[in-house]
């Protein structure tokens, strides 16, 4: 089959010439749109334990060295150091470039990931960041979820598109490389919404799109609203098309890292399909071949 679209998976094996897999690392920060600085509540879909890794009672070298060990027993000796959890610089720059120092020796550690909000990041951090980028190569990622302000409202985002945008331009003046999450299947989007996404990524100097699909995890206000009936997950069909027209308004050279996500174990409340992640993948890429379709195709 044909590669109708630019994975991650590719782009790893091209560039290090073995397996490399992420090492989550947790700093041990919160998220403003929890603590009460903008909401108490986060995001609907985020549940208070789920966005963290359990790590954080580790130092950082102690969950690296526990991280490496348990991998170099599968096999793996090329690792993204990781730091998913909350919001990765909602924190001062000082204590941000204490910890990301503490990575560079290590040689397993071939690239720094760091996920955070774009409200969240100041030209301090971006300096650290910049500083280490040229000790190690260092990506960030922004979560946007969705370019349409009103769906950003609906689901507690507590920042905006333009927030977002301030925040690619100015991360790129220090050439870092920048990763989009967004999600498929929010309330009340439409395909039409995802393309619209889509099109305004591939506008910004975005380097690589994370794509999830919205899934209900336990103890959270939309576990609530499904619940309630007022919220109905997306059928399995309608994801795969809808990600299927993200792809194809995506940008060619733009690196596609993930085209669903995966909920914690025992975590999930639905839709079901979510478990079944290879099938999903295998859904996109035989309808992008049914279509003679390509990342990028109708922009
Ligand atoms: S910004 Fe991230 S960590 Fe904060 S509430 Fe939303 S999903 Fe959770």
């Amino acid at each position: 089959m044909l590669t109708r679209y630019n994975k991650f998976s590719d782009y790893l094996k091209h560039r290090f010439s073995s397996q490399v897999r992420k090492l989550p690392l947790d700093l041990g920060l919160t998220c403003p749109n929890r603590d009460g600085t903008l909401s108490v509540g986060g995001c609907i879909y985020c549940d208070e334990k789920g966005s963290g890794t359990g790590k954080k009672r580790y130092s950082i070298e102690e969950q690296v060295e526990r991280g490496l060990e348990e991998l170099q027993r599968k096999g793996v000796n090329k690792v993204i150091g990781y730091f998913q959890s909350f919001s990765n610089t909602y924190c001062s720059p000082e204590f941000l470039e204490k910890n990301l120092n503490l990575l560079l020796k290590y040689p397993e550690i071939v690239l720094i990931y760091l996920g955070t909000r774009p409200d969240a990041v100041t030209e301090g951090h971006l300096k650290v960041l910049e500083k280490v980028n040229k000790r190690k190569e260092l990506g960030i990622e922004y979560g946007l979820q969705s370019s349409n302000d009103n769906t950003l409202n609906l689901i507690n985002r507590q920042h905006t598109l333009k927030d977002f945008i301030d925040a690619v331009n100015l991360t790129k003046k220090f050439k870092l490389f920048i990763t989009a999450h967004i999600i498929i299947g929010l309330p009340g989007e439409t395909e039409q919404d995802n393309i619209i996404t889509a099109r305004t990524l591939s506008s910004l100097p975005i380097d690589s799109v994370k794509i999830h699909q919205l899934y209900i995890v336990r103890d959270t206000r939309l576990e609530l609203l499904y619940l309630t009936g007022e919220f109905i997950p997306i059928r399995f069909d309608d994801s795969v098309k809808n990600t299927v027209s993200t792809l194809r308004n995506l940008r060619r050279d733009i690196i596609i890292q993930r085209l669903t996500g995966d909920p914690k174990p025992g975590q999930l409340v639905a839709p079901e399909w979510i478990n079944d992640k290879s099938n999903f993948i295998s859904a996109v890429e035989n309808l992008l071949e049914e279509f003679g379709a390509f990342q990028g195709d109708r922009i």
